[in-house]
């Protein structure tokens, strides 16, 4: 019989912070990225996958799926978390595939184009792109919330994701897949992320949108939503310090998800056999029923 893994750590957690953007190796515990638990099918051999934020959480974990479905894979990252990094190379390796890594700071369009051009090169094409990097800072009240962080978010969650998206057309053909990370915020938005929870808003928006400017292309493009998921966007301002503790104990399943348990949404909107589905936001919050 399945089996739901209530293995997997429940609240409540110790106190812990990091600066951002916060390492995984530095969490206790330490998140499951699937790292000796995902087997792959063969679902996405010899496809070519961009991944933004791959080095830890929900990105990792796709990266990690990814490879062992057959996928060579680029990962994006900032370079204050090249330990993370190290470890997700170490893995496409270890599954036999190609992984390559091209650090830097998103929030820059001059970036944005040399990423999508460097993994083109590396990889030779583009068939997957997962925007996922994201940034969330807590901040109780709008009074509080600078023009500063308001950019900030805007920058790494909305216009990254165009600039990368626009740039990774170029060389995306019939069959390719767009795969955007969302969030339940999109939908049962909290008081304290004000900021983040639009752009999660926008996300879904851009994601509907655009795959109807591409359905006549085949080039398909959806969105997971995550709900509570434990990583280091949480334990370095996502949630405030507080509340940390009890993360997830909303949840039916009253625990946050390990990035190993989303990871095979983005394999199945990325592979071939969910070639009807496109404009998708596809939820997975431990039970809430958000969308
Ligand atoms: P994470 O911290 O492991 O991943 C976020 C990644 O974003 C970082 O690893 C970093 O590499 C990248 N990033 C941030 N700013 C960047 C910048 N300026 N330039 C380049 N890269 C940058 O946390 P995660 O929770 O796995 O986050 C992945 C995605 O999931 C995010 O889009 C997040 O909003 C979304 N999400 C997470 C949750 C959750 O509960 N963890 C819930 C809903 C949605
Ligand atoms: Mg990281």
């Amino acid at each position: 019989m399945v089996q739901l893994k209530s293995h997997y750590p429940s609240p409540p957690f110790a106190k812990q912070s990091q600066p951002i953007p916060g390492l995984a190796c530095k969490m206790s515990p330490k998140p499951d990225h699937g790292e000796k638990s995902y087997e792959g099918h063969q679902r996405l051999v010899g496809r070519k996958a961009l991944i933004t934020g791959g080095d830890s959480g929900i990105g990792r974990a796709v990266a990690i799926a990814y490879a062992r479905e057959g996928a060579d894979v680029v990962i994006n990252y900032l370079p204050d978390e090249e330990q993370d990094a190290k470890e997700v190379l170490s893995y496409i390796k270890k599954a036999g595939r190609k992984g390559y890594a091209v650090p830097g700071d998103i929030r820059e369009e001059k970036f944005c184009k040399e990423l999508v051009e460097k993994s083109v090169k590396h990889l030779g094409g583009l068939d997957i792109l997962v925007n996922n990097a994201g940034r969330q800072q807590f901040v109780k009240s709008i009074m509080d919330l600078t023009t500063e962080q308001f950019d900030a978010t805007f920058k790494t969650n909305v216009y990254a994701l165009f600039w990368i998206t626009k740039a990774a057309l170029k060389h995306m053909k019939s069959g390719s897949s767009i795969v955007n990370t969302s969030s339940v915020q999109a939908y049962l938005p909290s008081a304290g992320l004000l900021d983040y929870a639009q752009t999660k808003a926008s996300i879904a928006a851009f994601t509907k949108s655009l795959a109807k400017q591409l359905a006549d292309k085949h080039i398909r493009v959806n969105a997971v939503a995550p709900g509570p998921y434990w990583t280091p966007l949480q334990v370095c301002g996502g949630q405030s310090k507080e509340d940390l503790p009890q993360f997830g104990e909303e949840a039916p399943l009253k625990r946050p998800g390990q990035p190993a348990e989303i990871a095979s949404l983005y394999v199945t909107l990325a592979a071939k056999e969910t070639s009807y589905t496109t404009g998708q936001v596809w939820c997975s919050d431990g039970g809430t029923g958000t969308v």
